[in-house]
């Protein structure tokens, strides 16, 4: 919470929750990702927060980007960086989008099967590609699962296959988790990496490239280990599995870059009881799970939540949001502590909310509009 965005807040006008990202605290978080990993080239993970504001201010810094799909490649090109800063680095995309994408110059693709490979081999032909392997995401608060990357000996194929089909093998890439709290995840990680290289290198596939992916988390309720920390762990990781034949790197960070940088203003609607006997409250704020707050499915990330009434007494509450549909609850099998004062037409602040709110927010449901924005 910043002093940028407690003064918008308080000359703002308008009716209903809405996000405003300080771009001041992105700026701080590029330098310190630059910092921490000076040999590394950022691609940031457009999907967390795809703001112009965020987009343009990003290519000013130097910054290069992982899209996942035409869109928001579209989007990053006319914040004014060029293709050759573009990654398209999801695993699932529609041959036709590989030839628009080709088309706007992008060269450098993720695959994690030969299917794939083949699409890009017709699509853009020549271009480069790393594979994806998967990771166990131990560790990580959104956890990414089996649905992206290869095994690692599948991997060595899949990469081979690109060569024999005139595309560029550059290297492998992984993503060890979203919200990763432990720094020491890419260990493992980059002990498959090295593998492939490895095996590649038997094949006479010369491999040259790690894409360290995101996970880098944001504080929220609980403390997180710095930036720095994280480079210094990643940095021994590389040293450890590669010796002195450190590959080129890359990181996709998405929420750690822009996550601390915003704040969601809601507002409570409703505070109940289910019975008078029940002594659990039920707070109903005028955003929910539809309109920006998805990330609370399974209660898997915890918002730090700010009242005016913090000092008052707290005692536990269910937080859901304004729908008619069940699902739209916070947080519930764990409950939250809110001031006992707390009233209805109380604003509250949630922090962290930079990323993955404004673009997970439904069109229209329950006629309620998407999340307004104000990046400043
Ligand atoms: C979503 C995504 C990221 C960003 O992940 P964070 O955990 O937000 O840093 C990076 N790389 C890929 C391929 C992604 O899909």
């Amino acid at each position: 919470m910043t002093e940028r965005i407690r003064e918008f807040l308080r000359k703002r006008r308008e009716d209903g929750p809405c996000l405003v990202v300080d771009l001041d605290v992105v700026r701080d978080n590029y330098n310190a990702f630059a910092k921490a990993l000076p040999d590394t080239r950022i691609f940031y993970a457009v999907k967390a927060n795809p703001a112009p504001e965020v987009l343009s201010l990003l290519t000013r810094l130097g910054s290069c980007f992982d899209t996942a799909s035409v869109p928001e490649i579209e989007m990053v090109l006319a914040a004014g960086a060029t293709p050759d800063r573009i990654s398209y680095g999801n695993t699932i995309k529609k041959e036709r989008d590989i030839a628009r994408a080709y088309a706007l110059g992008v060269r450098l693709y993720a695959v994690d099967c030969k299917a794939e490979v083949d699409k890009i081999a017709r699509a853009a032909p020549g271009s480069k590609v790393f594979c994806r392997i998967l990771s166990d995401c131990v560790g990580a608060e959104w956890p990414l699962s089996r649905k992206f990357g290869c095994e690692p000996a599948m991997a060595v194929e899949v990469l081979e296959h690109a060569l024999k089909s005139g595309l560029e093998p550059v290297g492998v890439s992984f993503h060890v988790g979203s919200q990763q709290r432990n720094q020491h995840a890419w260990d493992r990680a980059l002990a498959s990496a090295a593998a492939v290289f490895r095996d590649c290198s038997e094949r006479g596939i010369n491999l040259t490239m790690v894409n360290l992916g995101g996970g880098f988390p944001t504080r929220y309720v609980k403390n997180v280990p710095s930036v720095k920390s994280y480079g210094t762990a990643i940095f021994r990781a590389l040293r450890k599995h590669f010796g002195n034949r450190i590959p080129e790197t890359i990181i996709e960070p998405g929420r750690g870059m822009v996550g601390n940088a915003g704040v969601i203003e809601a507002e409570v609607v409703l505070v109940s009881k289910k019975s008078e006997e029940d002594d659990v409250r039920w707070v109903y704020l005028d955003i929910g799970k539809f309109g920006g707050l998805a990330e609370t499915a399974d209660e898997m990330i915890r918002y730090p939540i700010y009242t005016a009434r913090d000092a008052d007494e707290k005692a536990p509450c269910v937080i859901a949001g304004p729908t008619c549909d069940s699902v739209d609850i916070l947080y519930e099998k764990q409950p939250y502590a809110l001031p006992i004062t707390l009233e209805i037409g109380d604003k509250v602040l949630i922090g962290g909310t930079g990323a993955y709110t404004a673009t997970y927010a439904s069109v229209a449901f329950n006629g309620f509009p998407p999340l307004k924005t104000y990046h400043i």
